[in-house]
């Protein structure tokens, strides 16, 4: 391919909306063009390397046994009735009425449509099991859409789904993917770290995520430092320390004037936010129950909604009030009413300063169990560095990760709903168990430049490159030098490289400066100069040192670089 045949339009200022080194690549490089928030167009660059992975992923689901198939982006709003869904995710579905007022969505994911494919095609244990899967674009109304591909309205995923007759199924369906996984994410180059997740809106009992560390990352994870446990904070447990306080003094009032917040109340007291108890007022069920943490923690509501089985939000103001009898900023778990849920860690005594449900006004020297009750006590913080692994005790780091694949086992949510039944060997109706796997694949691309860029630009792995090779003439004018760099191109795609000629009329320095940002791992220079020695000039995009080989070698040569990339 020829530079001035297709469309390659680099930048060179850094774009002003891109945050993130990757979403500045991916512009720069000419990969993608913004159409409007979260909506962007592939050119040729960028589809290529797309392409490219879309293909490492699909040979590995082969590989791995799964079936591949195409389901409409488009979906009736009835099926997602149906599973409950279209209450828990409406707000992030886009949603659609045809002509004759029919409600549709764009599908943000397809465990609907996959399952009642399902239910309707198969309906023996001799069918299974089976593993579908499909690479397709998704769509989700995002409220702020950021970070290039990282967080788009429309996106490509794949995403697969396993249907079996038992839970040792399950596992073996869920091991194949995983092993798949960690397959691709080598493939495309990427170093990604396997971690515990929470299954959120998916439902279902056991996830994985896997992750791309970097500090732009929107995913906190936890992990130890010592055994191989990590996880995603959202999900992570931690092993208290044991050490409980001494029984203090009674309980004792202390006027707290216009001191409402954590910061506030410890700044005014001169203590430590850890010797505060942070006391929540959340509506679950329809009814207002009290959550206390410590002062320097952050509840995870994922884990108070596991803990309490069932969904849980925070109060509004009068609620608030009401459930407490105080303005807002004095709660506290003493004298309430409503239940007390409490996290393990306040258990040790160690926070004693309570909000006393009065204004202006905090509790000293609270102890659960003598002066407020609690009716269970179970862990509801988010992981942070320096808590203890909760499988060996040891301190747990804290790192920032790219979610760029997600594995479930689901269990029965969607085919009981969707009513995915098949006969067992003695003839008796069964529901059908299913796990759900997803890789985001546009969000992989992207992962992979943001793991993989110097201050030059991209850095591909050779399996991934939009091109392998960058063939550079220097003066486009020289006739030998144009007739040799076509020799070479020939004599490389001959070899099962993608080439792309730089045929532009430039000066080399902006030649050079455009294959380093678009990261070709192999650049071959043909000038004046190295021609009168017979040689063209050679450079692997991460070696700092040229080559200069004889003309005849240089095919089979870069060829063999490539290979060992
Ligand atoms: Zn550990």
């Amino acid at each position: 391919m020829r530079w001035s045949k297709t469309l390659i339009p680099t930048i060179k200022e850094i774009p002003q909306d891109a945050e993130i080194a990757s979403h500045q690549l991916m512009l720069r490089a000419g990969l993608i063009r913004k159409l409007s928030g979260g909506l962007y167009t592939f050119l040729p660059l960028g589809l290529k390397a797309l392409r490219k992975i879309e293909r490492i992923v699909r040979e590995e689901m082969d590989r791995a046994g799964a079936i591949e198939i195409l389901m409409p982006a488009l979906q009736p709003r009835e099926i997602w009735e149906r599973t409950g869904r279209y209450a828990t995710l409406r707000d992030t579905m886009f949603k659609i009425l045809d002509r004759q007022n029919r409600h549709l969505v764009l599908g943000p994911t397809h465990e609907e449509v996959v399952t009642d494919l399902v239910a309707h095609e198969i309906n023996s244990y001799r069918q299974l099991p089976k593993t579908f899967y499909q690479i397709q674009v998704k769509f989700r109304d995002e409220i702020r859409p950021r970070f290039g591909l990282m967080r788009a309205k429309e996106f490509v995923m794949k995403d697969a789904y396993s249907f079996d007759t038992s839970w040792e199924g399950v596992e073996k369906s869920y091991q194949a993917m995983y092993n798949a996984y960690v397959r691709i994410f080598e493939r495309v180059g990427l170093r990604t770290k396997a971690v515990e997740a929470d299954s959120g809106a998916m439902g279902g009992s056991a996830s994985h995520e896997f992750m791309v560390l970097a500090e732009s990352g929107e995913d906190g994870i936890v992990e130890c430092g010592d055994c191989a446990y990590a996880a995603n904070t959202e999900r992570a447990e931690r092993k208290l320390a044991a050490a409980a306080s001494p029984e203090p003094p009674p309980a004792a009032r202390v006027a707290t004037p216009n001191s409402r917040t954590i910061e506030e109340i410890a700044a005014f007291l001169k203590v430590k936010p850890e010797m505060l108890i942070k006391t929540l007022i959340y509506v679950v069920k329809g009814q207002p129950v009290a959550v206390c943490i410590p002062g320097h923690r952050e509840l995870n509501e994922h884990k108070l909604a596991r803990a309490l089985g069932a969904d849980v939000q925070m109060a509004d103001d009068a609620t608030v009030e009401k459930a407490t009898g105080a303005p807002l900023g004095f709660a506290g778990p003493v004298g309430l009413t409503i239940p007390v849920y409490a996290d393990a860690e306040l258990a040790s005594g160690q926070a004693s300063i309570a909000g006393a449900n009065a204004a202006d006004t905090h509790l000293l020297n609270v102890r659960f169990g003598r002066d407020a009750q609690v009716a269970a006590w179970h862990d509801l913080v988010i992981c942070r560095e320096h808590d203890l692994c909760p499988r060996c005790g040891q301190p747990m780091r804290e790192k920032r990760g790219i979610e760029v694949g997600h594995v479930f086992k689901l269990g029965v949510k969607y085919s009981q709903a969707l009513d995915a039944m098949y006969l067992d060997e003695a003839g008796n109706r069964q529901t059908l168990i299913m796990g759900c796997y997803g890789i985001g694949v546009t969000r992989t691309l992207q992962a992979v430049i943001e793991q993989s860029h110097d201050a030059n630009g991209i850095v591909w792995p050779a399996s991934v490159a939009p091109f392998e090779v960058a063939v550079l003439p220097l003066n486009v004018n020289h006739a030998e030098t144009m007739r040799v760099a076509e020799e070479l191109v020939a004599a490389l795609e001959a070899q099962g490289l993608a080439v792309l000629m730089d045929d532009r009329d430039e000066r080399p320095g902006f030649k050079f400066k455009d294959a380093d940002l678009i990261g070709f791992p192999v650049r071959a220079v043909v000038s004046e100069r190295s021609l009168a020695e017979g040689k063209i000039e050679i450079k692997q995009r991460t070696a700092t040192d040229k080559k200069m080989v004889p003309l005849a070698e240089a095919a089979g040569l870069i060829a063999g670089l490539i290979r060992e990339a």
